[in-house]
């Protein structure tokens, strides 16, 4: 079975093919800008397993730098699949809507990380918000 991905308001759909070893985290300044968060997320798929499902009219891509290209999604901001080189599709890894079955294999650009990327000292973990049920701390990290 393919996995599905979308985007947040759903105009974009994706399905791609077979297992992956794992996801990429690049941690560097440009990914962290784009993302508002600790950084990029990206699975490498080769382009024969990837497939657009609907949709493909709503990419912008945005050419930040000689180097540095985002593609969102011009409805809803999604950072979306991108098709940069002729072998891969760097597709965004919180784009996917079915369960990948691996974890992130390789940070990258880790050395200049934001300062806060870690767990702070007692770092609490909750199922949803913060008003219910909190994980115990531990390695299984099973709600209490
Ligand atoms: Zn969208
Ligand atoms: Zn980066």
């Amino acid at each position: 079975m393919p996995r599905k991905g979308s985007c947040l308001c759903g105009a974009l759909t994706y399905e791609v093919d077979g297992d992956f070893e794992g996801v990429w985290m690049c941690h560097c300044s440009n990914c962290r800008k784009v993302s508002g968060g600790t950084g990029n997320t990206i699975v490498i798929v080769p382009r024969e397993r990837f497939r657009w499902l609907s949709g493909e009219d709503h990419r912008v891509t945005y050419a930040v730098r000689p180097t540095y290209s985002i593609t969102r999604c011009k409805t809803c901001g999604t950072p979306l699949p991108a098709e940069e080189d002729k072998d891969n599709v760097y597709l965004t890894a919180g784009t996917l809507d079915d369960p990948l079955d691996a974890g992130i294999k390789n940070h990258i650009f880790y050395g200049s990380r934001a300062d806060w990327a870690r767990d702070a000292d007692g770092a609490r973990y909750f199922v949803e918000r913060s008003s219910g049920p909190e994980y115990a701390h531990g390695v299984d990290r099973k709600p209490t």
